[in-house]
């Protein structure tokens, strides 16, 4: 499907970053006021307890983005009873070396464990478990944001294997790809562009969706780098020469760099081996300490049945469920017509999800508490949905879209809310 090339994600002539906040900010609020409707209890947002003891400041803002939450999504179910309080901050569980975030609790805030160090896992999904944190395996991303997935096999019959190390992934969307939705391209005189044109190169840009892309125009401080060699490139090298795959090589400017998570392909491989067979996902490398699932991963893990034991409203840069069967243990492996099944089913209830999410935050995002910068972009996204009514896969890719546009989701509920008066 072509894609769409506007200066706004869902409009002609809009603002892109306002839009991805309204778009971000609904999602966040659809999945609160469902799962508060429906199962009358908490949701909770976490961020790293040792990021929170170093700097304070970023719990208050933490606090006052759930604050707004908190306020919009009561006032919105005032119908159901006094539901004031129900959406929370916190911290997530602490980090030690091995630590796992899992997708088997309740939605975070009820019954997660306060540290989830020691899984119960089968004897050899333990050795596995053992070998990826303490990095004895072949090839695992280890920099930023480093979560290794795997999936703990109890099966006593047929296959009892456990699976891993799934680390997160590049791959290429493109254009032509018919397992793709719809997808937005910013137009060629976006200023967005502007920061990811290579320094001292005119026209050249780093393709769009790919991560630390913005720095294109910063000289390199690497002290090896090269004269004129930019940021963004130095950290595209870096990315892959720290282990990260990229699925389908090198991107052209027509096309979009998509992440999976481990958590995600864990999930798929889980799904497709039974129901004792759980995802994970470890913590890797020295970077990476937050031991909570970041909020596009949720509501894929949410909507298919495995919610996370903890969630975070930091980054999910350029997210993407899997398009087609990926299996980084065996690239030349043919799947099944069944294992294609999966991705497509998973997929299918992420969409229709999504789009009640959306749907349901629009709702919330009244005229009292939008504020006043992005009601026009809050109209546009309803515009846009209430017109592409037959695709089911709408809101999915607004959400894909959104997220090309690296941000923290507290920011952007920042910027989408009003204050708490
Ligand atoms: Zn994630």
């Amino acid at each position: 499907m072509a894609f769409r090339e506007t200066n706004g994600i869902v409009s002609t002539d809009g603002d892109a970053v306002a839009e991805a906040d309204v778009i971000m900010t609904a999602a966040a609020l659809g999945l609160a006021a469902l799962h508060i409707a429906g199962t009358k209890s908490p949701i909770q947002f976490d961020m790293d307890p040792l990021e929170a003891g170093k700097d304070p400041t970023k719990l208050t803002f933490l606090q006052e983005a759930v604050n707004r939450m908190d306020a919009a999504v009561a006032a919105y179910l005032e119908k159901e009873g006094k539901m004031a309080g129900y959406v929370k901050a916190g911290t997530s569980p602490g980090y030690d070396p091995g630590a796992v975030i899992m997708g088997v609790y309740a939605l975070a805030g009820q019954s997660a464990p306060s540290k989830v160090t020691a899984p119960e896992l089968s004897v050899e999904g333990k050795k596995l478990w053992e070998k990826i944190w303490n990095d004895n395996v072949a090839k695992q991303y280890k920099g930023r944001g480093a979560y290794t997935g795997f999936v703990d096999n109890h099966n006593t019959e047929g296959d009892t294997k456990p699976i891993g190390p799934l680390s997160s992934a590049r791959f290429v969307a493109k254009d032509s790809d018919e397992k793709l939705p719809s997808r937005w391209l910013p137009a060629t005189e976006n200023e967005l562009w502007r920061s990811r044109e290579r320094l001292g190169k005119k026209g050249d840009v780093v393709s769009w969706g790919i991560i630390g892309g913005e720095r294109a125009n910063n000289k390199s401080a690497a002290k090896d780098a090269e004269k004129g060699t930019n940021e963004a490139d130095v950290i595209i090298a870096d990315v892959k020469a720290i282990g990260m795959e990229y699925v389908g090589g090198d991107l052209t400017k027509d096309e979009i760099a998509m992440y999976t998570h481990g958590m995600i392909q864990a999930i798929y491989r889980a799904y497709h081996l039974g129901p004792s067979c759980s995802p994970y996902e470890i913590a890797v490398g020295s970077l990476t300490k937050k031991m909570a699932s970041c909020l596009t991963c949720t509501l894929f893990m949410t909507a298919n049945g495995y919610p996370p034991n903890s969630i975070h409203l930091g980054r999910g840069e350029s997210w993407a469920p899997l398009f087609s069967p990926y299996y980084p243990e065996d690239p030349h492996r043919q799947p099944t017509a069944q294992e294609a099944a999966v991705i497509r089913d998973l997929n299918n209830r992420w969409y229709e999800k999504c789009l009640e999410y959306l749907q349901t935050g629009l709702k919330v995002l009244d005229d009292t508490h939008i504020a006043e910068s992005h009601g026009k972009s809050r109209d546009a996204v309803r515009k846009y949905l209430e017109e592409h009514a037959t695709d089911e896969k709408a809101g999915g890719a607004l959400i894909l879209d959104a997220v090309t546009i690296h941000d923290g989701e507290a920011e952007r509920i920042h910027r989408t809310l009003q204050p708490v008066a």
